[in-house]
């Protein structure tokens, strides 16, 4: 058998570190890889795979569709696409949708529609500037990078895109003066911040950026790529927060393992691209549209409820467990404060065939939204012994 570790390592530009495991086959929330062995999956392939492996009722959706187009273009029209769109604006309030490929390009096309929006506002480039919070995590091109805010990412690939500044978490003050100090034209913000250790923001200091973002005129823009598509436990977190975004991206879970992004656009910005100021050769590709349309339609209200049942459950039973300093996050969006290095977690449970996965100095927890409760009992088990001192 060849080995795949020595190949990839070999012709695989080095861009990631990973685990030694070669996984090749999944079903739901249950995978093995190329020895057999056999591991219960709380990653999702970083919250990708909504309802886990090889889900039937999505397979059955993507091969529905693979038999009849692939893609077409976006000179055309297609079915899945359309009907995609509408599904999403339905659902969350928004008027239009535009399709990338993922959680950098949707974040892309909601800044290019932001800075249009202020150009044809202002009439020049003298209201450019966003602001994000520090922290945060919004992709990995130059201007995403840009946007980050995380001084780690701002080194070795400059020059970065000018025309972002980083508010620090919880500081209404701070970010006000931020948005008054240059032409600012949006806030751009993750309601849990992801990649950046799994926090939450405050309720009132997102109603306080809501209301900043309303007196100044400014756009309202959230990161949903990985909090989206029902994983904090609503269909996008946003909806729990009680407010109206200007624009919200997502990705990651969208299309249930298929890459596709999407750039929600609110009253303001709806007619803000216009045939020939934006595209995508693959976006809103009919197969991934199809994977969509089928995880849409199951995160139904008794889908989402499921979810914060498994939340509130997996929760209840870490929080206090010997080991664990602190859980924090929302929904199925899961950080774990702990005493042992988050690294050496990672790897213990591995060994122990449970998947979980890292986000800064945290251990971080996205199950499928589907995962049986035997097996998230089972997965806890495993890791709460892991975590014990
Ligand atoms: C993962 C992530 C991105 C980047 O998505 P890619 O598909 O890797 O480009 C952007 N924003 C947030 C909040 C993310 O979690």
């Amino acid at each position: 058998m060849e080995d795949i570790k020595t190949l990839d390592q070999t012709y695989v530009a080095h861009s990631y570190g990973r685990y030694p495991v070669t996984l090749v086959r999944g079903r739901g929330a249950e995978a093995w890889d190329d020895a057999g062995k056999h591991y219960i999956d709380l990653g999702s392939g970083i919250a990708v795979n909504t309802f886990g492996f090889a889900d039937a009722d999505w397979i059955q959706a993507v091969t529905a569709q693979l038999q009849e187009l692939q893609h077409t273009s976006n000179l055309y029209y297609t079915g899945p696409c359309a009907k995609l769109a509408r599904q999403l604006c339905k659902r969350t309030g928004l008027k239009r949708v535009f399709f990338g490929n993922s959680g950098a390009e949707a974040n892309e096309g909601l800044i290019k529609a932001a800075r249009r929006w202020a150009f044809l506002k202002y009439g020049d480039e003298s209201h450019s500037t966003i602001v994000t919070l520090v922290n945060s995590f919004h992709g990995r091109t130059i201007t995403t990078l840009s946007a980050t805010g995380q001084e780690a990412f701002h080194r070795e690939f400059g020059p970065f895109t000018p025309g972002f500044v980083h508010a620090p978490v919880g500081d209404a003050a701070r970010l006000r003066e931020l948005t008054e100090e240059r032409g600012c034209c949006a806030v751009l913000i993750e309601l849990v911040q992801g990649e950046g250790g799994v926090m939450a923001l405050p309720r009132d200091y997102v109603e306080a950026i809501a209301a900043l973002c309303k007196e100044k005129e400014l756009l309202l823009l959230v990161d949903e790529v990985q909090t989206g598509n029902g994983r904090t436990g609503s269909l996008y977190a946003f909806q729990q927060y009680g407010i109206s975004p200007d624009g919200v991206s997502t990705a990651k879970g969208l299309a249930g393992g298929l890459p596709l992004g999407a750039v929600m656009l609110g009253e303001r910005l709806q007619d803000i691209f216009v045939p020939g100021s934006h595209g995508s050769t693959f976006g809103g590709n009919p197969v991934a549209c199809a994977g969509a349309l089928c995880n849409l339609a199951r995160l139904d209200e008794a889908c989402l409820a499921g979810v914060r049942e498994r939340s509130g459950w997996l929760r209840a039973e870490l929080t206090g467990a010997p080991g664990v300093k602190a859980v924090t996050g929302l929904g199925l969006m899961v950080g774990l404060e702990t005493e042992k290095a988050a690294g050496d977690v990672v790897l213990a449970c591995l060994n122990r065939g449970v998947l979980v996965l890292t986000a800064h100095d945290r251990v971080r927890l996205l199950p499928p939204l589907n995962i049986p409760m035997p097996l998230l009992q089972e997965a806890v088990k495993i890791l709460k012994e892991v975590l014990a001192p």
